[in-house]
């Protein structure tokens, strides 16, 4: 069976799937996304990401192309056309179409709207984590909005080419004081060496991750000692344990920094138990 995305109000073949050349996403990167996993069929972390989603519109004054409840029926056929049970849902909203001016169009033009859904083998992101990841550490080079989970990714794809090239998983940018803000597609996460599990705070220029905020929950359940606060890259490199959190990596466990050893190399068991437990939650807590 083949792909099939949404564009634009019609369920359309994937390769034919297609938006206009003047669209604003496609020349200023004037659009915002989200990515859900999917688990069992159903959004993991719903509220999370529509919440996000309709912050990131809000900041931008792009307007909602939808309500929630239309756009989640569109996405629900979206999953249901592509036999989605394991995957991800990606979602995009640009300012819509427009003869090209860096200033917004007027109201008449509506906003663009595409999804595309893929099924993952759980199985294969399972042994992967079984094995842990290496990252490498790259300049902070963003603008300072990163809060919006905008599609101009281009400091992020080319962090994430950089890690490709080193034959590690993913980047990890560090600002001038040398600490960890944030990974290309994903929140960063220490067990310090007096055990505090610690990840930045928000107030920083990072996107607030959703699966980061599950997992604080997660963390305050188990009682673990915990701490919103930034560390460096010699303090990640120091950590008993090190791993990213996102919609498409969940919790996954970091073995090695820059090609040097985290702890002895291996994922760590409290990197493997907050996996688990917020794999549980998040299926769930799906809807
Ligand atoms: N940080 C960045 C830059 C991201 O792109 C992502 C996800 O794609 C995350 C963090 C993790 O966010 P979430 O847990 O909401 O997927």
């Amino acid at each position: 069976m083949g792909r099939i995305a949404y564009v634009n109000g019609r369920f359309v073949p994937h390769r034919e799937a297609a938006v206009h050349i003047e669209d604003r996403g496609y020349q200023l990167a004037d659009a915002v996304y989200e990515v859900w996993a999917v688990m069992g069929g159903k959004l993991a972390d719903a509220e999370g990401h529509f919440a996000r989603l309709e912050r990131s519109l809000a900041e931008l004054r792009i307007r909602p192309p939808m309500s929630r409840k239309a756009l989640e029926m569109v996405m629900r056929e979206t999953l249901r056309r592509n036999r989605v049970r394991e995957g991800l849902i990606y979602l995009q909203v640009s300012r819509g179409v427009a003869p090209r001016d860096h200033a917004f169009p007027g109201d008449d033009v509506q906003p663009s709207l595409v999804m595309t859904a893929k099924s993952l083998d759980r199985a294969a992101t399972e042994a992967k984590a079984a094995k842990g990841v290496a990252v490498v550490t790259v300049p902070e080079n963003r603008w300072g909005r990163c809060d919006i989970k905008t599609v101009g990714l281009l400091p992020n794809a080319l962090a994430r080419q950089q890690a490709r090239e080193a034959g590690a998983y993913e980047a990890l940018f560090v600002d001038e004081l040398g600490m960890v803000t944030e990974g290309a597609a994903s929140n960063a996460w220490i067990l310090d060496r007096d055990g505090v599990l610690r990840t930045r705070d928000t107030n920083a220029n990072i996107l607030r991750g959703i699966t980061r905020r599950t997992l604080m929950d997660v963390i305050a359940e188990a009682g673990l000692p915990f701490q919103e606060r930034p560390f460096t890259v010699d303090e990640a490199k120091a950590a008993k344990e090190v791993f990213v959190t996102g919609a498409g990596s969940l919790v996954m466990p970091v073995i090695a920094i820059d090609g040097e050893k985290v702890g002895d190399g291996t994922p760590g068991p409290v990197a493997m138990r907050l996996r688990r437990l917020y794999i549980e939650r998040a299926r769930e807590t799906a809807i």
